[in-house]
């Protein structure tokens, strides 16, 4: 913890001497994209899609789950994807999973999460949560991540940007072991690399 905070304590001398890029490259009220995925301190997506201050709106939720949309239902989730979509007006949503995810793990194996009472319920709210198949690693995270895309696809922002052409979903696997990133071809149900 230390050293995080000695780095927040410096962090505006590099600022101010320009060895941080932190000043956005473009008005940062136009993200390139948002970038939706797991809280897990591995998956990093500037690092991983090399964003710079001002290009990508983040939401990340344990095992980046997206909730059921309700109409009426107030979630975390829904308004951020909503003031995403629609006051910043981006274009291209990425759902990213990845592998050896605990929350992803703990839906194959649910007694690791019996110390996590308020996780295990928040996981199951996805309601295609219970048809995980109790496969290997990496299977099990890709499917996870196409249920949580056919929830988003659903928000009624989304499904009426997807319809009018104005919006693109795409769904990332990263694989933290290697770093390689896989793309979801929805057409044939596979994951190619990017
Ligand atoms: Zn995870």
């Amino acid at each position: 913890m230390q050293s995080l905070i000695d780095h927040a304590r410096t962090f505006h001398q590099k600022v101010s001497g320009g060895r941080e890029q932190v000043i956005p490259p473009c008005d940062s009220a136009s993200p390139q994209a948002m970038f939706i995925t797991c809280s897990d301190a591995q998956v990093i997506p500037s690092l991983i899609t090399g964003a710079r201050p001002g290009e990508l709106v983040e939401l990340r939720t344990a095992g980046n789950v997206i909730p059921p949309y309700r109409l009426g239902r107030l979630t975390a989730e829904a308004a951020t994807i909503e003031y995403a979509v629609n006051i910043l007006g981006v274009q291209d949503v990425i759902v990213c999973g990845h592998t050896s995810c605990g929350a992803v793990q703990g839906r194959v194996r649910s007694w690791t999460l019996r110390s996590a009472p308020t996780t295990r319920w928040w996981l199951l709210q996805t309601h295609r949560w219970r048809e995980a198949p109790a496969t290997g690693d990496e299977e099990a995270g890709q499917a996870h991540l196409v249920a949580q895309l056919d929830k988003l696809r659903r928000y009624p922002r989304v499904a009426r940007g997807l319809a009018a052409g104005r919006l693109r979903l795409h769904g990332w696997f990263y694989e933290v072991e290697t770093g390689v990133v896989s793309n979801y071809r929805p057409e044939t149900g596979t994951f190619t690399p990017l």
